[in-house]
C-alpha cells in the first residue's frame, strides 16, 4: 500500500463528464488499497474568465501599484477550484468512495503575503493523514492557500502543480502523479511539433529549465519543490481509460518520471526545446560606457519589479559609448519604458527603441556541460532557414535565442530536428 497524491489540471476537469472520469481514476487507486489525496484545478478556461472579470472592473487608486486590490483578486480567482473540489467529492461519493473536499484555509496551506503569486510556507497534513488512514479520500482545491493576513492567497498561474507537490511533501507521500492532457513531458511542446517524443525520464534540473523557459506542463515552483523535497513526480494522461490502467505496485504506467540526474541511464546532449512568447526587447543606444551604468539602468527597473531577462551589451567603435539591449515580458514593457524615461538623464542614453511580441526559444540538456559547440549547431541551422537572432544568452545546461514571433514554429522544429529529437516514423 502506498500513499499517493493525484493532481488533475483544468482540461481534465473541464466538464461534469470529465470529472466523473477523474473520479474513476481516483477510485481505481483507492480500490488498489492506496491512501489517496487529490488536488484539482478549476475547469479549463474558468480562471481566465475570473481574471478577466477582475481586470475589467473599475481601477482603484492606491492598491499597491496594480489596478485592483490583490486580496480581492485572490478571493475571486481562487473560486474555480472550490467548485471542482466539491464536484469531484460528490462524484466519488456517488461511486461509493468516502471523500471530502478541502479548501486551502481548511487544511491549512499557509503561504506568505504575496497575493497573486504567493509561496507556500507550511502545510499541516495531520488531519488529512488521519482521515486517509480511515480510508477517506481528500479532494483538495489547488492553486490556493491562506496568507498571514488570514485571507485567501493564490500561487500564480498554473499553481495547482505546486499545491500537489507541496501536499505530497507534507503528507510524506510515496508519489505525486500529475494527470494532464498529454501523456508525459515531451522533447518539446507536442502542440507545435507533432514529431516530439515523450521522455521516460527527465532530471529535476532539466525540467526546471524547461518549465522556467516556457514549457507550461509543470509550474516552475512545483519542480523546485519536488527537487528540494525529493518528491517522486510522475506526469501522465488523464485521458487514458481508467479501467485499463494497472495500479499494482509493479505496474509501469505510461508517463514521465522527474528524477535525479543519476537515475537516468541514457543521457542525451540535448533533452528538449522550450519557447516563451510575449517577450519585449528594449535597446538603449549610445549610453556612456562607464562604471555604474548597468546599475543605473537595472536598479530602477528592479525597484519597480520589472523582470529583466536577456541582457546584451555592445560597445561602440571608439569605446566611449555602448548599446544596452535587454528583454522584459510584454506585460511589463509600458512600465519599463516609463521607468527608463524617468531616469533618462541619470543613465545618459541617446535613443530608446523597443519591440513587442517576440519569442524566446531555448535548448536544454545536461549534456551541454561536457559537450562543446552545441549552440553553434543551432546558430548555423537557424541561419540556413533565414531566421535572424536578436539576442543570445547561455548558461551551463541551456542557451536561448530571441526571435521574431513569426519564426516560433519554424525555429522550434528546426532545432528539434537538428539535435536528433524527431520521432522516428
Ligand atoms: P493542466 O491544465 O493539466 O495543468 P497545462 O495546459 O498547464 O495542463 O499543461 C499541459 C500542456 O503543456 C500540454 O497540453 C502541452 O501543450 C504543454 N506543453 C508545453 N511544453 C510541453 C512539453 N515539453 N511536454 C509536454 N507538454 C508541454
Ligand atoms: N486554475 C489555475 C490556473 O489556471 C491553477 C492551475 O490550473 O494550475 O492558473
Ligand atoms: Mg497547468
Amino acid at each position: 500500500m502506498a500513499r499517493i497524491v493525484l493532481k488533475f489540471g483544468g482540461t481534465s476537469v473541464a466538464d461534469l463528464e470529465r470529472i466523473h472520469n477523474v473520479a474513476k481514476h481516483v477510485k481505481r487507486e483507492h480500490d488498489a488499497g492506496h491512501q489517496v489525496a487529490v488536488v484539482v484545478s478549476a475547469m479549463a478556461g474558468k480562471t481566465n474568465e475570473l481574471v478577466n472579470w477582475v481586470q475589467t472592473m473599475p481601477k482603484v487608486a492606491g492598491s499597491g501599484g496594480s489596478f485592483f486590490d490583490a486580496r480581492e483578486y485572490d478571493s475571486i480567482v481562487a473560486s474555480g477550484e472550490q467548485v471542482t473540489s466539491g464536484l469531484l467529492a460528490i462524484a466519488l461519493q456517488s461511486m461509493g468512495v468516502d471523500a471530502r473536499s478541502w479548501l486551502g484555509w481548511q487544511i491549512p496551506v499557509k503561504t506568505n503575503n504575496a497575493h497573486g503569486a504567493a509561496r507556500i510556507e507550511d502545510i499541516d497534513g495531520t488531519e488529512i493523514i488521519k482521515r486517509m488512514g480511515n480510508g477517506q479520500v481528500a479532494v483538495v482545491a489547488g492553486f490556493q492557500g491562506i496568507g498571514p493576513d488570514k485571507r485567501i492567497s493564490t500561487l500564480g498561474r498554473g499553481g495547482s502543480d505546486t499545491s500537489a507537490v507541496a501536499l505530497a511533501a507534507a503528507l510524506h507521500a510515496d508519489r505525486c502523479d500529475i494527470y494532464t492532457d498529454v501523456d508525459g513531458v515531451y522533447t518539446t511542446d507536442p502542440r507545435i511539433e507533432p514529431k516530439a517524443c515523450r521522455l521516460d525520464r527527465i532530471s529535476f534540473e532539466e525540467m526546471l529549465e524547461m518549465a522556467s523557459l516556457g514549457a507550461k506542463v509543470l509550474q516552475v515552483r512545483s519542480v523546485e519543490l519536488a527537487m528540494v523535497h525529493g518528491v517522486k513526480t510522475f506526469v501522465r494522461s488523464s485521458f487514458d481509460n481508467p479501467e485499463e490502467i494497472d495500479s499494482s505496485p509493479d505496474a509501469r504506467p505510461v508517463g514521465t518520471l522527474i528524477c535525479d540526474e543519476d537515475d537516468i541511464v541514457e543521457k542525451q546532449v540535448v533533452t528538449g526545446i522550450a519557447y516563451a512568447r510575449d517577450e519585449s526587447q528594449i535597446s538603449l543606444r549610445r549610453v556612456p560606457d562607464k562604471p555604474g551604468v548597468s546599475a543605473s539602468i537595472f536598479g530602477p527597473l528592479a525597484e519597480e519589479y520589472v523582470n529583466v531577462d536577456m541582457i546584451v551589451q555592445s560597445v561602440s567603435e571608439d569605446g566611449s559609448r555602448t548599446d544596452m539591449t535587454f528583454t522584459v515580458p510584454d506585460a511589463d514593457l509600458a512600465k519599463a519604458i516609463k521607468v527608463l524615461e524617468a531616469n533618462r538623464e541619470k543613465i545618459g542614453y541617446e535613443i530608446m527603441q523597443s519591440d513587442k511580441g517576440l519569442v524566446k526559444v531555448s535548448v536544454i540538456g545536461i549534456g551541454m556541460r561536457s559537450h562543446a559547440g552545441v549552440a553553434a549547431t543551432a546558430f548555423n541551422a537557424l541561419a540556413e532557414k533565414g531566421i535572424n537572432i536578436r539576442a543570445i544568452t547561455t548558461s551551463e545546461i541551456k542557451f536561448s535565442v530571441l526571435l521574431d514571433s513569426e519564426y516560433t514554429e519554424l525555429a522550434v522544429r528546426t532545432l528539434h530536428s537538428v539535435y536528433g529529437l524527431d520521432k522516428v516514423a
